[in-house]
């Protein structure tokens, strides 16, 4: 930046003080080596043509000059300071005109007084500051005074004209030349000045293009550039080093958004990528990938269980509290790790890693897991599945079930869940647990909650009498406005009393973004739709969202039936039960598949139960059977 404020000329000053200029170098090199050559030539010459003394001074004052300009030659072949040529130049051009001044003395020729006048203006041409050009020329003019004594008056008159013009010529040179020096290097600086500038802002962009704005990680690119570079140099065999990639993703993070705010997100997020990058200590790459997600390289000749350790530490570190504006706040983290290898495609091994993490986050969350045999496995499994989704006829290979529920009080069947089911030509049946879950992971949920949507709708206007019905919506849907206005267009298109439609959404919508599911649900109950909350007592069990969302309904999930003897278990569905009544919501008891299930969710006080001990999930066929013949003596089960 200073050099950006200082004046060219001035710096070129500054510069020729210090060292001669590599633009004038060349010159100066020549002129030197223009005399070593010619003193060369005539020492041997001036041996041969004179006798005696003569040939001593002649001889002793042409090899002087001869050795000068060796060494001058020599002597700028790099740079060198500007102080120390000025000195050998005056030197060199004394020698030179003690060498004219010798040759006249010996043998006195008028002509040979144009020796001078040459010699001035190569003094002009070769100088390294205007004031040594000024002595050098000063000097050879007063010798040449003397030796014009020597001449006829005429004779001196024409020479004066020559000298004059000679001197002139000189000064000139010596003048512009340097001024046009002085022009190629104010120009060349400023070039260079320019070129730095450049490279500078170059510079800055390539960092910024490569680091993260918030946390000033490195950002993506970086990642993968790094990634691509430390896999290269263990393909060339030049790092006998393991590898591993570890992504992290912290735990909880949105949560922090949403109460906190935005502001405490980002100082949250810089606090992490300055623990990590304390911690890692520059033995490792950290990256930011974007939101909560962090990216460590570590190449080390450790072993698994060594990195395992470090890891576990670097999550107790994270988990660690946080101080922001003098609030506490607390997040975990989940980290996947993968062992690189160099004949997979890194991509493959970002997926691979990518799984470990999704263990990570479902086994619990806040734990490290390495991508094994079994995760392949199940990685392959799950990479098949979505092959087939995606280039599946869903319109003809999915198909929906129904499963009735019963409602305690009047022993009536008196809705039923659409549970889908897809058969695939390729891979057969497959789960919907695994199959929903893949296609929501992969972006699919949307076109298949609309099919599943438009098919019960059809199915629906086809009995004789409307029967009510509950369809199961992904967390992905209800946080999509587009998905939820083709849901109510359906219901229009249709004609369908929105009465007869509930929506079951589980809160690990809310938890994906409060705001926009809490909306969406507003607009759904608006239009007349009944919401339950499904699978409640396995995630966070917030009974908030009852108190403050328009939910009609709990469906607690069938896992607290599991041990219907076990009095704890009775104790949880009693509260779960009773805190649902005091909220005004209807209670639901799922998976009740036997009679000892039917009486504990009597004695917890369930209005409704579904069930395989009611009906397992049927065609719509057989349901409408299923109803009518309920309606015509459903007490045969004995449930009143
Ligand atoms: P869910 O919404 O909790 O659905 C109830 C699941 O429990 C169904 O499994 C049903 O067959 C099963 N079930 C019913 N009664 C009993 C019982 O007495 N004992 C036992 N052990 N299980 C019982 P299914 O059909 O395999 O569906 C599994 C999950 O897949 C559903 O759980 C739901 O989360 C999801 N799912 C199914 N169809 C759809 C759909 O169309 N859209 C969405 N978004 N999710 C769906
Ligand atoms: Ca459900
Ligand atoms: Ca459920």
């Amino acid at each position: 930046m200073a050099s950006a404020l200082t004046d060219p000329t001035q710096e070129f000053r500054d510069r020729t003080l210090s060292t001669v200029h590599e633009i004038y170098r060349p010159i100066l090199r020549g002129y030197f080596a223009v005399f070593a050559t010619y003193y060369l030539i005539m020492s041997p010459i001036n041996v041969v043509t004179t006798i005696g003394f003569e040939m001593v001074v002649i001889s002793l004052a042409s090899s002087i000059a001869a050795v000068t300009g060796l060494f001058g030659t020599w002597l700028l072949r790099k740079p060198v300071q500007a102080k120390r040529v000025e000195c050998l130049l005056l030197w060199m051009n004394s020698m030179v005109i003690a060498n004219i001044a010798i040759a006249l003395n010996i043998a006195f020729e008028q002509e040979k007084l144009t020796y001078f006048i040459i010699a001035s203006m190569l003094f002009a041409l070769a100088s390294v500051s205007f004031r040594q050009a000024l002595v050098s020329i000063g000097i050879c003019g007063a010798v040449f005074l003397i030796f014009v004594q020597r001449i006829p008056y005429e004779a001196t008159i024409s020479l004066g004209y020559l000298s004059f013009a000679g001197a002139m010529a000189s000064l000139a040179i010596a003048f512009f030349l340097r001024k046009a020096i002085v022009n190629i290097a104010e120009a060349k600086i400023e070039t260079e000045r320019e070129l730095t500038k450049a490279r500078a802002v170059g510079e800055e962009m390539r960092e910024k293009s490569l680091s993260d704005s918030l946390t000033q990680l490195p950002n993506r690119r970086a990642f993968f550039a790094e990634l691509r570079r430390v896999l290269s140099d263990q393909n060339n065999g030049k790092s006998p080093d393991k590898v591993w990639l570890i992504l992290l993703d912290l735990d909880g993070f949105k949560a922090v958004n949403d109460i906190h705010g935005h502001l405490t997100g980002d100082n949250l997020l810089q606090q992490v990528a300055g623990r990590l990058e304390r911690f890692v200590d520059h033995q490792a790459h950290v990256s930011r990938m974007g939101g909560d997600e962090f990216n460590l390289i570590i190449v080390t000749r450790e072993d698994e269980a060594h990195v395992l350790k470090k890891c576990q530490e670097l999550l107790d570190l994270l988990s660690a509290n946080y101080i922001i504006d003098g609030r506490q706040v607390r997040v975990s983290c989940s980290m996947g790790c993968k062992l690189l290898d160099v004949n997979e495609s890194s991509r493959t091994q970002i997926n691979q890693a990518d799984f470990a993490l999704m263990s990570a986050k479902k086994q619990g969350k806040n734990r490290v897991v390495v991508f094994d045999d079994a995760h392949a496995e199940r990685a392959a499994a799950r990479f098949k599945i979505e092959s087939a989704l995606r280039e599946a006829d869903l319109e003809k290979e999915l198909t929906l079930l129904y499963q009735p529920q019963l409602d305690l009080k009047s022993s009536a069947i008196f809705r039923a869940e659409v549970l889908s089911r897809w058969c695939s030509p390729s891979i057969g049946s497959v789960a919907p647990e695994e199959f929903i879950n893949i296609a929501e992971e992969s972006g699919l949920i949307a076109d298949i909650t609309l099919l599943v949507v438009n098919k019960a709708f059809s199915d629906l206007i086809k009995w004789p009498e409307p029967f009510p019905l509950a369809i199961n919506l992904s967390s992905l849907d209800l946080i999509s406005d587009a998905v939820i206005d083709q849901v109510i267009d359906a219901a229009a298109r249709y004609s369908i009393d929105p009465q007869l439609i509930e929506f079951e959404v589980t809160e690990s919508a809310m938890l994906a973004d409060f705001e926009k599911a809490s909306a969406n649900l507003r607009r759904l109950s608006k239009v007349g739709f009944t919401i339950a909350l499904d699978d409640f007592g396995t995630g966070y069990s917030n009974f908030n969202y009852l108190r403050v969302l328009p939910i009609n309904k709990l469906k607690v999930d069938r896992s607290l039936l599991e041990n219907p003897g076990d009095p704890m278990t009775e104790k949880i569905l009693i509260s779960l039960v009773g805190m649902a009544r005091a909220l005004g919501v209807h209670c639901l008891l799922e998976g009740v598949e036997d009679e000892l299930d039917l009486l504990t969710a009597k004695r917890v006080g369930a209005g409704s139960i579904q069930g395989y001990w009611i009906a397992r999930p049927m065609n719509a066929l057989d349901l409408h059977r299923f109803v009518t013949q309920e309606k015509s003596g459903y007490e045969c089960r004995n449930v009143g």
